[in-house]
């Protein structure tokens, strides 16, 4: 149901096996006459056509590729073919660590035509995976840059028939305008993003529930798959929140299909996933928590093999209730590795900060500051809260949760409605002082 590629999605997992070792080799017999990157990075080993067993090969990391463009400007090594055959390039704007506050810098990834029509193509299984009917419309509300955000899921869009409707360069007070007034069935955004759409509603006495918005097709942070946040955003605009996830350097990989039990499936026709301990190496069993690594199998134009994603997840290899085979990550992402605060020796990622204070419908916005003059590390959260609440009993509310679920109480400012910034794509609601 809700298949796009019917005959790779209903595989079982030996006929996923078989359809990996096949695409693998075909990439390989492509890439590896050419690609410099992959020449070097493999000298000397000796391994087989078909890569099996893939953990023979060694992994790749974001701070290799980083150095590797750095070393060979602009693009790296990372190369198949000469540069006429590539069409498009997209760019990063640089992860900076949440930990140590540096700045990875930017990666510049580029496409060709195939590789940005295989692209396309895994956003089919998104929009078919995930109920979106040939009679939606699909609204993207933001400014389309060399960020490679919502671009693929938009050029897949229009291939693929459905009605979109771009919303760029707009406020978002303009942007709900014409929403309601083209009758938009399906939004594409970041949660925040979602969420902020509702709260600007909600100033301007629009009902978005009485819209015709059915799905909030959602990526670019945890929040998608943070039980509370999917909440208070199906709830606003009366419609299915649905996940997924992807990187600029890796492609879209994952989505939320229509009788998910929550959590994302890994679109296996295209990425073999492995979840490895990011100490030993070794693969964690099912459902264990490990790093997620990505081996894209359809971007031969700079192909990510044994990629380290970064990404802490737990993932299954049962069969789900909509019949695919595909790996699920229970719950989404969990965080990023790098992105792991250390408070009062406790390990705590930002996305379970945001699930717990989304519970609490008082909280309209909230920003978290880490203190590292203390001598161990105090947590800060600010709070914009609705109108009338009673500030002292929200944050002694708030301050027991958190002790009662991650072992130490933040200290807790209430601050001026409207204070606290509002984000367009991925929020950064973390800062260090
Ligand atoms: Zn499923």
């Amino acid at each position: 149901m809700g298949y796009f590629v019917a005959e790779e999605e209903r595989l079982d997992r030996d006929g996923l096996g078989a359809l990996h070792r096949r695409k693998l080799a075909a990439m390989f017999e492509e890439v590896l006459s050419t690609n410099r990157f992959y020449q070097n990075k493999y000298r000397g080993l000796s391994f087989d056509a078909s890569c099996d067993p893939l953990d023979a090969l060694p992994l790749a990391t974001r701070d290799e590729i980083h150095g590797d463009q750095m070393s060979s400007p602009p693009y790296g090594t990372n190369l198949t073919y000469p540069m006429d055959r590539y069409v498009r390039l997209h760019q990063t704007s640089g992860t900076s660590s949440l930990v140590t506050g540096e700045s990875a810098g930017p990666l510049r990834w580029m496409d060709t035509a195939e590789s940005w029509a295989w692209f396309r193509k895994c956003w089919g299984v998104i929009y078919s995976g995930g109920g979106i009917e040939k009679s939606d419309r699909i609204f993207f509300p933001f400014s389309f840059g060399p960020f490679i955000g919502f671009w693929a899921g938009f050029e897949a869009a229009v291939e693929q028939g459905y009605f979109v409707l771009p919303a760029g360069g707009m406020s978002t007070s303009a942007r709900l305008q014409h929403l309601l007034v083209n009758e938009a069935t399906v939004l594409n955004c970041t949660p925040t993003y979602a969420l902020r759409l509702a709260e600007v509603a909600s100033e301007e006495g629009i009902d978005l529930g009485g819209s015709r918005v059915r799905i909030v097709l959602v990526a670019g942070e945890p929040g998608g798959s943070i039980p509370a946040t999917r909440v208070r955003i199906a709830e606003a605009f009366g419609a299915r929140v649905l996940d997924h996830t992807g990187m600029t350097e890796i492609g879209s990989c994952s989505f939320e299909c229509a009788e998910s039990p929550g959590g994302v499936h890994v679109i296996e026709s295209e990425f073999i996933p492995e979840v490895l301990d990011p100490d030993s190496g070794s693969a964690v069993a099912d459902g264990e928590l490990g790093e997620l690594v990505l081996t894209n199998l359809g971007r031969w134009g700079s192909p990510l093999i044994r990629y380290r994603t970064g990404d802490q997840v737990r993932m299954t290899r049962e069969r789900c209730g909509c019949g695919r085979w595909f790996a699920r990550l229970c719950d989404g992402i969990l965080g990023r590795t790098d992105d792991m605060l250390y408070i009062r020796g406790n390990n705590v990622f930002p996305s379970a900060v945001e699930g717990l204070v989304r519970e609490f419908g008082e909280v309209r916005e909230f920003a978290i500051e880490v203190n590292r003059d203390t001598a161990l590390a105090e947590l800060v959260l600010k709070l914009e809260l609705a109108g009338g609440s009673d500030g002292v009993d929200v944050a002694k509310r708030i301050s027991t949760r958190f002790r009662d679920r991650l072992q130490f109480s933040p200290k807790i400012l209430v601050v001026e409605s409207g204070s606290l910034p509002r984000f367009e794509m991925k929020a950064r609601r973390v800062a260090w002082r």
